[in-house]
């Protein structure tokens, strides 16, 4: 804890109002908030190298005089390129500048400068794009040294966030470190000044790596303290919603256009019985990407709704929330269930959710679908039995206190697609019961993946464009959304709009492409979701918002850029979003790094389809300090822990929460009252608990 960290930034040192604006946008307003805003990334500058000396596909810096500036060339898509012809004693490199003509003015012929960026190969020699350009004094001062590489927002620049980060550490007080030297030194953290210094400023990879480690200790035991309070509240409520196994629900899965594998009919069992039990159900639902957890959620919500009560499915996202909507009211259609959906999400019109919310509380509304917003305290039940949330954050006592205030205290059904292995779930689901869907469905062929890089992108155009003949559907994700910080290591990085228009010129104007990414209005996205499921979209580039639960049956083909920068078990989860019809899926990870520990890890995929084993690989394969760059996604969003590869530290902080709580149930004792404090700060700051 830093116990001045709650000062405002105006009160650290050359930090004015202007600066406190921007940072505010970044949700920044504390002296603690600055020093929780932890790199994204680290930038550590090489030497200078020789022209020859190069490689292609490495990041390196050349210190070269510039022989000629070249005109400044329009293309399409109102881009501009400029050219500068450069070279050393070794050879001669070509820079190139996308939509920067000022570049121009920067540089003089017969000048000498350092150029740091991609190396790529061009002809005989090598060229690099989007360069960052330094005077040699100042690489010099620069190289060998760790940069912090912070999230930014529009306006504030790097250099400002590192100088606010320095004043910030030199005024924070770290006097009290809830944890003592005891179990530091057992567990090889440091303490918690050093953490702090080391992770916005670390001299090397180790000490960035220890900062890091203790963070995420923090992190995870906080969460599990938390836990172990939410179970004991959650243990042994009565069931206020009891219920019978309806015959309407029967009927239903009869007349479904298939059978329900061994893995959905034990889960639906174990759901029925909760539901009609003593007490409240509390359940997860584990089961691989495609294993058909909705139509498991569905039975749920219609034995709800044939009780006469109202059932609830939460998605994370609109987009979801809107396809499940879809199947729904598709099937109460088709099957003439006497039940009415409604859907209800940030984007429906004032004068829809008015109408929505009164068919809520009047009860006229029996299967209501939505985000968030569904908990919401405008949201009024008229008797509200199961809660459904999919794919989801873990539903915790605050979102059920929520429900408490309004007199109820529905069914839980939580469904999870984040494979964890064993040992991992007994902790990070320690407060659920859950049932796991290990079969497929019958009649899937396990999707066909391969890695590949950029020699194989002619081929791979060439596939697609075969697949669309056919009528198929292509998914493409790219990792970014709009330019590329220059800041980023990798200036390559492709974004989704710049993507959409070169693929187009590449393609052909015939071919129907669109993209989609998270910064986008929500009623936008489900429209382009709409047309691609309707098929009047032939290829869709996307981030990875398409990650969670998408499901187009016609879409054939997943092909991921840059997927070195993707976690496995997220890989395996995008390209689950193909082969979920009786059509043969693709998967095609292209990837612009050479070195055979990528190929190495990305190749797990082309070998095996099983969630389960992929998290695990991850799990043991996974060296620390990766976490910067390559993000697992799923219900856990820590912020510095990963549960794969942080799998020590989460038993660690397991064990040592357990010892302090057998002592101290209640963190009443005064040795603990560091403990309770942060507890309480980790609770409120987290929606999936109450504070203690
Ligand atoms: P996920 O578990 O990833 O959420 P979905 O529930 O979206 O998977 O199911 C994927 C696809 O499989 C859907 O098109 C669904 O209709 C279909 N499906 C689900 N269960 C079965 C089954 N038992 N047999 C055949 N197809 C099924
Ligand atoms: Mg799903």
């Amino acid at each position: 804890m830093i116990n001045n960290g709650n000062s405002p930034v105006t009160e650290i040192k050359g930090v004015g109002p202007k600066t406190a604006e921007y940072l505010d946008k970044l949700n920044i307003k504390t002296l603690e908030d600055l020093l929780r805003h932890f790199p994204r990334n680290y930038l550590v500058f090489g030497g200078l190298k020789n022209i020859s000396e190069l490689k292609e596909g490495e990041i390196a810096a050349v210190r070269v005089r510039v022989d000629s500036v070249g005109n400044i060339r329009r293309v399409k898509n109102s881009m501009s390129i400029l050219p500068i012809e450069a070279s050393d004693d070794t050879g001669s490199v070509t820079i190139k500048y996308f939509n920067m003509p000022f570049m121009a003015k920067t540089v003089r012929c017969g000048g000498y400068y350092v150029f740091r960026g991609l190396i790529k190969r061009q002809g005989s020699g090598f060229s690099m794009v989007q360069p960052r350009k330094y005077a040699y004094d100042e690489y010099n001062e620069l190289s060998g040294r760790f940069q912090s590489v912070y999230p930014l927002t529009k306006g504030l620049k790097n250099a400002q966030i590192v100088k606010a980060v320095q004043e910030a550490l030199k005024k924070a007080d770290f006097s009290d470190d809830y944890l003592p030297e005891s179990i530091r030194s057992e567990y090889d953290l440091p303490v918690l000044r050093d953490a702090y210094r080391m992770i916005h400023m670390p001299d090397n990879s180790a000490e960035a790596e220890s900062a890091r480690r203790r963070f995420a200790f923090d992190e995870l035991f906080f969460f599990i303290i938390c836990l172990r309070k939410n179970k004991d509240l959650l243990e042994g409520s009565p069931n206020t919603c009891p219920m019978v196994e309806s015959a309407e629900v029967s009927r239903f899965i009869e007349k479904l256009p298939f059978s329900l594998t061994r893995g959905q009919k034990k889960a639906c069992t174990d759901l029925m019985s909760d539901m009609t039990g003593n007490t409240v159900m509390n359940r997860l639902i584990q089961g691989d990407v495609g294993s058909g957890k909705t139509i498991v959620a569905i039975l749920g919500l219609l034995n709800a709704a044939a009780n006469g009560y109202q059932g609830a499915f939460m998605a994370p996202t609109e987009v979801l929330a809107a396809q499940h909507y879809k199947t729904i009211s598709d099937m109460t259609v088709k099957y003439d269930l006497p039940f009415k959906p409604v859907l209800l999400t940030g984007s429906v019109s004032a004068a829809g959710k008015r109408k929505v919310y009164e068919e809520i509380s009047s009860g006229e509304a029996n299967l209501i679908i939505g985000t968030h917003a569904l908990i919401q305290d405008k949201v009024s039940y008229k008797n509200l039995g199961l809660v459904v949330t999919d794919e989801q954050h873990r539903f915790g006592v605050r979102q059920r206190e929520t429900l408490a205030e309004k007199g109820i205290g529905p069914h839980i059904l939580v469904m999870s697609a984040t494979p964890i292995p064993r040992t991992l779930a007994i902790v990070l689901y320690g407060d659920l019961h859950v049932s796991t869907i290990k079969d497929m469905p019958e009649g899937r062929s396990p999707i066909k993946s391969c890695v590949v890089d950029e020699s194989f992108r002619p081929s791979a155009n060439k596939f697609i464009k075969d697949e669309i003949a056919k009528g198929h559907q292509i998914y493409i994700i790219c990792p970014m959304v709009e330019e590329t910080d220059p800041e980023d290591e990798d200036p390559e990085l492709k974004n989704v709009v710049d993507y959409s228009a070169k693929l187009k010129e590449t393609l052909g104007e015939r071919y129907r492409i669109s993209y989609l990414h998270g910064r986008m209005k929500g009623t936008d996205k489900e429209q382009i979701l709409d047309e691609f499921a309707r098929g009047n979209i032939d290829i869709l580039i996307s981030t990875t918002v398409i990650e969670v639960g998408i499901n187009v049956p016609n879409a054939t083909v997943m092909m991921i850029e840059n997927s070195e920068r993707f976690g496995l078990s997220q890989l395996h989860q995008l390209r689950g979003r193909v082969g979920r019809g009786s059509d043969q899926g693709y998967a095609i990870f292209m990837t612009s790094k050479k070195d055979p520990k990528t190929a190495e890890r990305l190749g797990i995929l082309a070998k095996t389809s099983d969630g389960f084993e992929i998290a695990s690989y991850d799990l043991k394969t996974r060296g620390p300090g990766e976490l910067f760059g390559v993000r697992q996604s799923g219900d856990f969003s820590f912020r510095t822990a990963d549960i794969f590869s942080d799998s020590d530290l989460l038993t660690k902080a397991s064990e040592y929460a357990d010892d302090i709580l057998k002592k101290d149930k209640r963190l009443k004792n005064e040795e603990n009252r560091l403990i309770r404090l942060e507890a309480e700060n980790y609770g409120k700051n987290n929606l999936d608990f109450r504070t203690i």
